[in-house]
């Protein structure tokens, strides 16, 4: 698949991933079991108990998961597609009949920046190396991490559509951490209202994808996970080793699993054309990316079952195109993957986020993108009101200017 100079031919490691991966387990229901979504916590707060936490680790009554093959997932009919009008074009460039150019024009072009980054694939992971497996000092060490997956992987497989939380990004012309001087884009990255969980994301990708950062690798115990409940039998083995490393692990699932619900429900109540979809968002340690996904309308809550691994050489490729299938979730996912109509045996694998408290319809219908009645502590003209929360770390301003705010401001005076 590379040729000598370490370039990546994406025609051949797409195909690749689809011969292999058809057949195997992608993703898995989550239910939830616990969840403190109202009462205003920031998702570092978070705190979600999912069945298959608590099945994996405590003496707790084993259930069933609901597991989705990769084939069920995406829509491999029209990535093979891709692929085959992608070689009739290389082959008969002049004669490449327009219309089908023009039918698949966004999944050629998605496709185009896959192409573009697996050719740059070799510089882009010593980058992403050199700043990921460097530092000791947690705090800077996950700003780097945000600046460097910015600029070689999510920058570049989103043509640059990939803002930083300008938490993170504080300089004016603040550049890459690996010194390769190109210039972050950094922007407000807040999702949520205050009265549920909210927070600014470390990234936003294509407008609709959170990403979060942490130093936190899931425990390795997954592979055993994934073969146990294909079978359908054993509880899965306890290992008391992952204990020690079990609060800091709950508190980064939680996080990630909050972020990944509250961005659903905000994308969906601004793009209808969202609904039905299981909604991605990214959980980025040194080692591995972790994906999970949300469908608000169904309220089903899935995690890609086996993290993604961008310097394990035989699979670096094939993380490569999963990050890029996930980000393009819209173009290529299967588009009943958790409609409860379509596949009524999904209902007993439900979340139950939505049943968690009464007011969870009510609260969440409020959701926007962008941080709803919370301004960016970089435009203190828009506010009038201040209050400082330290469990969040940071100065919230409240606007009591901005006309779309008032339904928030109306809630929060009652
Ligand atoms: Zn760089």
């Amino acid at each position: 698949m590379a040729s000598n100079d370490g370039e990546i031919d994406a025609e051949q490691a797409l195909q690749e991933l689809l011969e292999k991966n058809a057949e195997s387990i992608e993703t898995m229901t989550l239910r939830i079991v616990f969840c403190n979504p109202i009462g205003g916590d920031p998702f570092s707060a978070a705190v979600v108990i999912t069945q298959e936490n608590l099945s994996a680790l405590y003496d707790y009554p084993s259930q069933r998961t609901n597991l989705f093959k990769f084939k069920h997932v995406w829509d491999v009919e029209k990535l093979h597609k891709l692929i085959n009008i992608k070689r009739r074009q290389d082959s008969d460039q002049d004669n490449c009949p327009k219309r089908i150019k023009r039918e698949h024009e966004c999944e050629a072009a998605a496709f185009r920046l896959l192409e573009a980054y697996l050719k740059d694939f070799a510089y882009h992971q010593k980058c992403l190396e050199k700043v990921l497996f460097g530092s000791n000092d947690v705090k800077e060490s996950a700003a780097s991490a945000t600046m460097v997956l910015n600029t070689h992987l999510f920058g570049p497989l989103s043509d640059g559509n990939c803002i930083v939380d300008n938490h993170i990004a504080r300089q004016e012309h603040c550049t890459c951490s690996c010194g390769c001087g190109k210039e972050i884009k950094s922007g407000n990255t807040g999702i949520g209202v205050y009265s549920t969980w909210h927070g600014f994301v470390d990234m936003i990708v294509k407008e609709n994808l959170p990403v979060t950062i942490s130093d936190m690798e899931e425990p390795s115990m997954d592979e055993d996970t994934t073969e146990d409940q294909d079978e359908g039998s054993e509880e899965m083995k306890k290992d008391t080793n992952t204990l020690c490393v079990h609060d800091k692990q709950k508190s980064v699932t939680s996080r990630l699993i909050a972020e990944t619900i509250t961005n659903a429900f905000a994308q969906v109540n601004t793009n209808d054309s969202l609904a039905d979809l299981p909604i991605p968002a990214f959980g980025c340690a040194p080692r591995q990316i972790s994906v999970y996904l949300y469908d608000c309308k169904n309220d089903v809550l899935l995690k890609k079952t086996l993290p993604l691994h961008l310097f394990k050489r035989k699979d670096s490729a094939s993380a490569v195109v999963m990050i890029w299938l996930y980000m393009n979730f819209r173009l290529f996912m299967k588009r009943d993957v958790t409609d409860i109509k379509a596949h009524s045996d999904l209902s007993d694998f439900q979340a139950q986020f939505c049943s968690s408290d009464a007011n969870i319809q009510e609260f969440y219908a409020k959701l926007r993108s962008g941080f709803t009645g919370c301004a960016h502590p970089d435009q203190p003209s828009l506010t009038s009101v201040v209050r400082t929360d330290e469990a969040f770390g940071v100065l919230i301003f409240y606007s009591l200017k901005d006309i779309k705010e008032q339904s928030w401001i109306q809630f929060l005076t009652n």
